[in-house]
């Protein structure tokens, strides 16, 4: 398990799901592919297989939402699908 040290308290909540992060035991690169081949399809499947078993995903995809992150998988979600997402939520609403 990971430690959160050093961090005020507010800021040590709002990242204590990460604690439970299945990903931070598989290789980070596979969380943010590069480009449009055969090797990102493939790393981009197997990050979201760990996703999909991951106990704090829907955190990490309203995390991700929330802080707009650009970039990678989080929550079982590349940064294009987090976006359309959210706009579909949001025009929900
Ligand atoms: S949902 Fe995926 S990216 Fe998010 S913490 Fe879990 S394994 Fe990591």
């Amino acid at each position: 398990m990971t430690r959160i040290t050093g961090l005020p308290r507010q800021i040590r909540r709002d990242l204590n799901w990460q604690r439970q992060a299945l990903c931070v035991e598989a290789d980070p690169e596979i969380f943010f592919p590069v480009g449009s081949n055969d090797t990102s399809e493939a790393d981009e499947r197997r990050a979201k297989d760990v996703c999909e078993v991951c106990e704090v995903r829907a955190r990490c995809f309203q995390w991700a939402v929330n802080h707009r992150i650009p970039e990678g998988i989080w929550g079982g979600f590349t940064a294009r699908e987090r976006r359309e997402l959210a706009d579909r939520l949001k025009n929900r609403r």
